[in-house]
C-alpha cells in the first residue's frame, strides 16, 4: 500500500508556533526530511524511531538538488511510509512547496499540505511590528530578494508606494542593491527599516534604521541569515510595541 507525504510548515523557529496538526503528524512520521531553516528544538520532537534526513539548503553546504528531494519523497511514500517533509515557515511562501508536490501529483502519491507561520508573520509579531496598521499601511507585500539566477529582479517602481509595508525574504545578500534601488525609484532615505535575525528564536536580534543606512547597520552588527527585512512606517511602532526578550 502507498504511504503519504505531508508537506508541513514548521514555522520560523519557536517550536510552540508549530500547529497542532504539524505536531501530531511529526509524532507519527516514519521518515522526516527537513532543511536548514527548521530549528533544533523542532528536530528534537521527531521520534527516535523515525528516519531523519537532512536535505540542506544552505547556499554552499552539502545539500540535495531539488529534483532529488522531490523523487525521494515519492520513493519513500511508495514504500508505504508516512513521510513528513518539514520546511521552515510556510511551505507555500518562498518554500518551493509547489515544486515538491507537483512531482507527487505526477507519480500518483497522496499528500497533504499543512500551513505554517511564515517568517513575515512570526518575525513581525516577535519584533513588535504590526505589518498593517490603519494609520500607516493598508497593504503588505512579501518579496524575495533572491531569484534563481542570483539577481534580485524586483519591480522597484511598484515597491515605492505610500501606505505599503514591504517584507523581503532572503534580502541580506542583496541589501545594498535593495537600499540603492528603492531610493533611486523615489523612496526617502529616511524610510524606516527593520532587520529581524533568527526571528522567534531565543537568539532573535532586531535592528532598526532607515533605508539609507540599513546596509551599514547590517555590516556593523554582522547580521547573518536567516534574516528578514521589514520596510515601512509600521517599523516606527517597534519602539513602543516590542515585547519579546
Ligand atoms: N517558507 C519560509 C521562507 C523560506 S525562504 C517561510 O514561510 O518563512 C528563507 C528566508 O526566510 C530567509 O532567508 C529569511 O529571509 C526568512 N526567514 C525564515 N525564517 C526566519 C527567521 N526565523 N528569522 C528571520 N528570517 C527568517
Amino acid at each position: 500500500m502507498n504511504g503519504k507525504v505531508y508537506l508541513i510548515g514548521a514555522g520560523p523557529g519557536d517550536p510552540e508556533l508549530l500547529t497542532l496538526k504539524a505536531h501530531r503528524l511529526l509524532l507519527g512520521a516514519d521518515v522526516v526530511l527537513y532543511d536548514r531553516l527548521v530549528g533544533d528544538e523542532i528536530i528534537a520532537l521527531i521520534p527516535d524511531a523515525a528516519e531523519k534526513m537532512y536535505v540542506g539548503k544552505a547556499k554552499s553546504l552539502h545539500s540535495l538538488p531539488q529534483g532529488e528531494i522531490n523523487s525521494l519523497l515519492a520513493k519513500k511514500a511508495k514504500e508505504g511510509k508516512s513521510v513528513v517533509r518539514l520546511k521552515g515557515g510556510d511551505p507555500f511562501i518562498f518554500g518551493r512547496g509547489g515544486e515538491e508536490i507537483e512531482e507527487l501529483v505526477e507519480e500518483g502519491v497522496e499528500f497533504e499540505v499543512v500551513p505554517g507561520v511564515t517568517a513575515a508573520a512570526g518575525c513581525a509579531a516577535y519584533a513588535g511590528i504590526p505589518l498593517t496598521h490603519r494609520d500607516y499601511a493598508q497593504s503588505v507585500r512579501f518579496l524575495t530578494g533572491h531569484l534563481k539566477d542570483g539577481s534580485t529582479g524586483l519591480p522597484w517602481d511598484e515597491l515605492v508606494h505610500p501606505a505599503q509595508t514591504l517584507v523581503i525574504y532572503m534580502g541580506l545578500t542583496g541589501l545594498a542593491e535593495i537600499s540603492d534601488s528603492l531610493q533611486r525609484f523615489g523612496m526617502l532615505g529616511s524610510m524606516p527599516v527593520a532587520i529581524v535575525e533568527k526571528g522567534t528564536t531565543k537568539r532573535q536580534r532586531v535592528f532598526t534604521s532607515d533605508i539609507k543606512n540599513i546596509p551599514q547597520i547590517a555590516l556593523d552588527n554582522e547580521v547573518k541569515s536567516p534574516a528578514l527585512l521589514i520596510i515601512g512606517e509600521v517599523v516606527l511602532l517597534q519602539d513602543k510595541l516590542s515585547w519579546y526578550n
